[in-house]
């Protein structure tokens, strides 16, 4: 069975969860800097382990922007069926990046095949 864990297009997904990662860690940085002042000299030592956390999650969301970008150059363009905009896919099967239609190139999972329609 070919199920779909993904509620959106997964580029979109990928650059949400580098988008939570970059906040993550920008968040963790501040909250370990704020420490300093609420704990003085202690809270320079939570301020450390708070910064390294907040750079390995920046680290992580380089990862995933990065990972993203190298997804998307082997990513199939197509126009999408229900909204008629261009749209990225990955693997065979992914929702459209506009309207979230799952889209398929498989024809054995097909409900619709677009290009006959048009023919
Ligand atoms: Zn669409």
């Amino acid at each position: 069975m070919n199920k779909i864990f993904f509620k959106s297009a997964k580029i979109n997904e990928f650059r949400l969860w580098g988008l939570v990662f970059t906040l993550v860690g920008m968040g963790v940085m501040i909250l370990g800097t704020a420490g300093i002042v609420f704990w003085g000299q202690a809270g320079k030592i939570i301020a450390a382990i708070f910064m390294v956390i907040g750079m390995i999650s920046l680290l992580i969301s380089v990862a995933v922007y990065f990972w993203a970008g190298m997804m998307s150059t082997s990513a199939t363009m197509l126009q999408c069926p229900e909204c008629g905009r261009p749209t990225k896919m990955l693997g065979k099967t992914d929702r459209c990046m506009y309207c979230k239609t799952i889209l398929t190139l498989d024809p054995a999972q097909a409900t619709a095949a677009p290009s006959e329609q048009h023919s």
